[in-house]
């Protein structure tokens, strides 16, 4: 039993989020560095706009040009490089058929919530997605919970975005009673990055009602280095915890934040210990503008052997690929070639 609610995890994260850093030199500065050292860089921001929320910030080491947190949200020169292979919608869901789902699997679907995020990453696969127009509207969510309802094959309802935790929790309860009514549907699935960088999201009223759905409810996070899980972010998976939702995460593969053995390592530990087990480990979608965060099969099939070589094998994530037109993810083969 939790009892004790500290004051800075009660419903103060649309305030939080309100306050988020925009501004790339406002953020180098409150990070004691000199914007001036970063030249034209970023400008970047016009490509994708910047977008940081101040716990996050918080994790970061003052005076460090090079953490790695900084280095997911901090606008770089080389986006603006146009590199061959890589695509403004590179899992092409640009033209979905049913507005607000995805169904490319058989048992599962993408119910993309709620459009935007608290948070922009720079390697984002939606940086050139039209959230706006892509916001759903009451009677588009409504023939899209119908669609997903007369589906006989789906019994998993996944919530994607944007971020599905951007909704507030009124929103978010309502349209879970509506899931709790699917006769075909037995998982519900979060899958959001929002908690890690807005740990206040994780509310004791969203721990509560989760805790009385006759649904098994998941939270993927997505969490994609060890100093990302910070004493916030434990206090609000705890919470969760307690309510039984069942947590994993999932990491982007990242160059110079997280492509080595040691940060691997310290990361799956470190999540298991907040009671989190790794689920995938992506390889980098190929979205124009961020190639240089691209790093080649064979180095991450060295980092698996790596790590299959220190963790358990509950500690190592799945290395996987998203392709188009295949039935699930693209496991890869961890043979060097
Ligand atoms: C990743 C994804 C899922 C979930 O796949 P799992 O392997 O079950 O995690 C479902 N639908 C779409 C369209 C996806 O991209
Ligand atoms: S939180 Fe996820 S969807 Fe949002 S910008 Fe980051 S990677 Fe993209």
């Amino acid at each position: 039993m939790i009892t004790r609610i500290p004051q800075n995890l009660h419903d103060c994260w649309q305030q939080e989020l309100a306050q988020a850093y925009t501004d790339p030199k406002k953020l180098l500065e409150d990070l004691n560095l000199d914007p001036s050292d970063f030249g034209n860089a970023l400008e970047a921001r016009k490509l994708f706009p910047m977008r940081v929320p101040r716990p996050f910030v918080a994790a970061m080491t003052p005076g460090d040009a090079n953490d790695p947190l900084l280095a997911q949200v901090l606008p770089a020169a080389e986006e603006f490089i146009a590199t061959p292979g890589y695509s403004v919608d590179p899992l092409e869901e640009q033209d979905n058929q049913q507005p607000g789902v995805l169904h490319k699997y058989r048992s599962r679907a993408l119910l993309m919530f709620k459009g935007g995020c608290a948070v922009n990453c720079r390697y984002c696969f939606r940086r050139h997605f039209p959230y706006e127009e892509n916001q759903l509207t009451r009677e588009a969510l409504n023939q899209a919970l119908e669609y997903l309802e007369a589906q006989p094959e789906l019994n998993e309802v996944i919530l994607s975005g944007g971020d599905p935790l951007m909704a507030k929790d009124n929103q978010l309860f309502k349209l879970i009673e509506r899931l709790e009514t699917m006769p075909n549907i037995i998982r519900l699935r979060i899958h959001s990055r929002l908690p890690v960088v807005l740990p206040s999201r994780l509310t004791q009223a969203l721990a509560d009602r989760l805790a009385q759905s006759p649904l098994q409810i998941i939270l993927v996070l997505h969490c994609n280095h060890p100093n990302e899980i910070t004493s916030g972010l434990s206090l609000g998976i705890n919470r969760l915890k307690h309510a039984g939702v069942t947590i994993l995460n999932q990491s982007v593969l990242l160059k110079g934040v997280n492509d080595d053995v040691d940060t691997m390592v310290a990361l799956n530990e470190k999540l298991f210990a907040n009671g989190i087990l790794p689920y995938y480990l992506h390889l980098l979608d190929k979205v124009q503008g961020a190639a240089h965060f691209d790093t080649s099969d064979d180095n991450a099939r060295e980092l698996m052997a790596g790590m299959l070589a220190r963790l358990p094998g509950f500690l190592v994530p799945r290395l996987v690929r998203e392709q188009g037109g295949k039935a699930s993810k693209t496991l890869i083969d961890l043979q060097l070639s």
